[in-house]
């Protein structure tokens, strides 16, 4: 089977290695090259812990603030209200609780995936070096700050994420470049985490070309389907026909589902960081301060602060006052914090208002299939996605029901 993928970010360098396993004659499209996208600058966090969904019950309430606060963990851009409007009204839909319960039950069927999908290309591909488990650790000011969460935790418990809290000297002796303002942290012991998210995308791309994946910095600017098949078109006229295509466009995915007549409410989760490669303090293991939405990822390229939300849709520019918001609330975590060096960065999550990802064949159009929308998960769910299209295209026995992720579910 000749088959075209579109994107080469983490998204769709996994599905190439997974269909060319399946003896698929791959060729990967991408206008910028490996990792052009948030694949690039991602906080490197194998979260398959996060079973809870990003809409939560409450959400309207928060919009206000979101607008005010430019620099908050999670602000709109007053000007792209008005675009960003049919997306919220989903997002804050999606935190219904009935829907909360149903999103956190497919993410949880997921997530078992995530280590075992991993292990495999990691092994396959000679990149474990890339990947360590050394926990992650969420902070609290206060106890009291900590046992408001509890409620999540319970239901991370309930789908098997281990965690222990650790409290006072306990937390001195786990990460001692803490601030003392910190008394109280969630240790989740069993995570792991990429050493360079942009590093392990191209590791696995040269790995799928030494494999006989084709590869070629060439823009697509629209896919339709043939009677036997599907055909890429480039700008400037060129075609070229395949048995079937993947969408792995990230958050610019739209730009070519929207001509197959597909409507996916898809939207762009803006995320900043600032890599640090001489940081002095360095913590032992990812830190997480979840009011504040962003990890700090201790990385063999520096110590990367990344993570947030803004949004305000992709043609818009940084606003790096949000980069440097982010960098002077870690220095008050990590004090003595080095900034020589840092390296500032935008991404754009692809993000879909039931926090899954749209994987699967576009609806009466079997041929082409959709793998993005994966947001904040992108990289955690990565070699599962891969593993998900080839039971799909060669219709192998699904060890994981697609269902919640089919992008049929939005019509
Ligand atoms: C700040 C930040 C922190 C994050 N932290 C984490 C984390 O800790 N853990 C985690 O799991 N996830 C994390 N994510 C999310 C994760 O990075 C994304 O979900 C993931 O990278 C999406 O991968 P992708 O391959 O779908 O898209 P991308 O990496 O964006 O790749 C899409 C590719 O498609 C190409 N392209 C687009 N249109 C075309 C076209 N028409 N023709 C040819 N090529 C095209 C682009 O050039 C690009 O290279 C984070 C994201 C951000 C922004």
């Amino acid at each position: 089977m000749r088959i075209a993928i579109i994107g080469a970010g983490i998204i769709g360098v996994n599905a190439a290695l997974a269909l060319r396993a399946q003896g698929a004659e791959v060729t990967l499209y991408d206008r910028e090259g490996v990792a052009a996208g948030a694949s690039r600058g991602n906080a490197g966090i194998f979260a398959d812990y996060a079973v809870l969904p990003e809409a939560r019950p409450g959400l309207r309430r928060e919009v206000p603030r979101m607008l005010l606060d430019r620099n908050g963990p999670l602000s709109i851009r007053l000007r792209y209200l008005p675009k960003l409007l049919p997306w919220l009204r989903e997002f804050i839909r999606e935190g219904q609780p009935e829907r909360v319960g149903r999103s956190t039950d497919a993410l949880a069927a997921l997530m078992k995936w995530v280590r075992p999908d991993w292990d495999r290309v990691l092994q396959e591909a000679g990149c474990e070096d890339l990947r360590v488990s050394r926990g992650v650790l969420h902070l609290y000011r206060s106890p009291r700050a900590m046992h408001a969460t509890l409620p999540d935790w319970q239901v991370m418990g309930a789908h098997g994420v281990p965690f222990e809290p650790v409290m006072g000297q306990a937390l001195r002796d786990l990460e001692p470049a803490v601030s003392r303002d910190y008394q109280a942290g969630v240790l989740m012991p069993a995570l792991s985490h990429a050493l360079d998210p942009l590093g392990l995308t191209e590791r696995l791309a040269a790995h799928a070309r030494a494999r006989g994946c084709e590869f070629r910095q060439t823009e697509v600017s629209a896919i339709s389907s043939t009677e036997t098949g599907v055909c890429l078109h480039f700008p400037g006229a060129g075609t070229r026909a395949f048995d079937r295509a993947v969408i792995a466009c990230g958050a610019q995915s739209l730009a070519l589902t929207r001509p197959l007549g597909l409507r996916v409410p898809l939207e762009s989760e803006r995320g900043y960081n600032v890599t640090l490669p001489e940081p002095s303090v360095m913590p032992g293991r990812p830190i997480c301060l979840p009011g504040q939405g962003y990890y700090m990822t201790p990385m063999a390229i520096g110590l990367r602060i990344g993570g947030r939300v803004e949004l305000g849709g992709l043609a818009a520019p940084p606003r790096w006052s949000r980069a440097d918001a982010m960098l002077r609330h870690a220095r008050g975590v990590l004090p003595g914090l080095e900034a020589k060096g840092a390296k500032r960065w935008m991404g754009h999550r692809p993000s879909l208002p039931d926090t899954l990802p749209a994987i699967g064949p576009v609806p009466g159009q079997p041929n082409i299939l959709t793998a993005f929308g994966h947001g904040h998960l992108g990289l955690t769910l990565a070699a599962t996605t891969g593993r998900i299209l080839a039971e799909m295209i060669y219709e192998i026995p699904p060890e994981i029901d697609p269902t919640p992720c089919l992008p049929s579910r939005f019509l």
